[in-house]
Formats: C-alpha cells, sequence, structure tokens
C-alpha cells in the first residue's frame, strides 16, 4: 500500500488490531511520515453469482468472456480490449469484497462498459441481456445510441453505428433519420 499523501511504497505499522472479520493497521510512510489506515480482510474464496431465478453459480471468468467476445465478434476492437473489459469487471467484483453478486449487477456493469467500447458490441450484447422481447424495444436502444451519437459534434474513438457507405438505391433521406 503506497502512501496516500506521497506515494512513497514502504510504511511501518504502528498499531494493528481486529476489527469485524477483518485487521485494522496503522500505518507510517517511512518518506514523508505522514499516518494512515489500512484494513485487511480475507477475500472469499468464491464468487457467488445469484441468477434471476435465485439459482447460485460459481463466477466464471471465462464464461463472462465468452460472452463479451461473442458480442464483440468481426468488431475492428483494439487488440486485448475484451480482456482488459473482463479484467476490469472481474477487479471490481473482488473489490466488492462480496459473497455474492446479483447477474444483473455483473450484466449492468457489461453494458456500461461495452457502451463506451462498441455500439454494435453493445447493441448485441443487450439483445440477449435484456432479452429484448420485440422489435420496439431494441429500436428505443438504437435510436438512443443514434441521438447520443448526433449530439457529440466532436469525433469520438467511438466507431460509427452506421456504415458510412451506403446501400444502392435507399434515398438520402431516408437514410438516418432524427427526430
Ligand atoms: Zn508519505
Amino acid at each position: 500500500m503506497n502512501c496516500p499523501y506521497c506515494g512513497h511504497y514502504d510504511s511501518k505499522v504502528i498499531d494493528s488490531r481486529d476489527v469485524n472479520e477483518g485487521i485494522r493497521r496503522r500505518r507510517q510512510c517511512l518518506d514523508c511520515g505522514s499516518r494512515f489506515t489500512t484494513y485487511e480482510r480475507l477475500q472469499p474464496a468464491t464468487l457467488f453469482v445469484v441468477k434471476k431465478d435465485q439459482r447460485r453459480e460459481e463466477f466464471s471468468r471465462d464464461k463472462l468472456l465468452i460472452g463479451i467476445r461473442k458480442a464483440c465478434e468481426k468488431r475492428p476492437l483494439p487488440t486485448g480490449a475484451v480482456d482488459r473489459l473482463v479484467d476490469d469487471i472481474e477487479a471490481e467484483l473482488y473489490q466488492q469484497g462480496k459473497a455474492e453478486i446479483p447477474s444483473t449487477a455483473i450484466g449492468d456493469m457489461v453494458m456500461a462498459r461495452l457502451k463506451k467500447l462498441d455500439n454494435i458490441a453493445y447493441i448485441r450484447f443487450a439483445s440477449v441481456y435484456r432479452d429484448f422481447t420485440d422489435i420496439t424495444a431494441l429500436k428505443h436502444e438504437v435510436d438512443t445510441l443514434l441521438s447520443a451519437e448526433a449530439e457529440v459534434s466532436q469525433p469520438t474513438s467511438q466507431l460509427p453505428l452506421l456504415p458510412t457507405e451506403q446501400p444502392v438505391g435507399v434515398p438520402r433521406s431516408h437514410r438516418r433519420r432524427r427526430k
């Protein structure tokens, strides 16, 4: 644990005591002398995912990775982007230190990250995860993305949702409708 004041890597423990299911340590930075407190807690060995029907299933990084890879299939994403996204989610999950997490919470974490990464992957994932029952719900999601994209005047890292080359025979005015 680096010193929160100066960033020095080393500190000494000046006091330590047990607190509910963990240890509280009072530390002093060996460089600037500042004092700070850390808590150490046992990481639950297994994280369980609570499904919508209340069944519990052991959290699987691979399973999460497969789902996201599928959504990102053939999208021109930077190498390692999907793995980083999964790493990020896994780290956040374990950081929460809970023994159980609802599957919906994980789904939301994926959605939030895919939305920033790639619109098509986001829609693909959403269509499975949100279980769009009809085309209207899907259209609503796409419309939301399009209007958000239209508001952004500066070019972003985001890939365009619609191809720039238009299909032959479609009148220009019909291509992209905006509200
Ligand atoms: Zn320090």
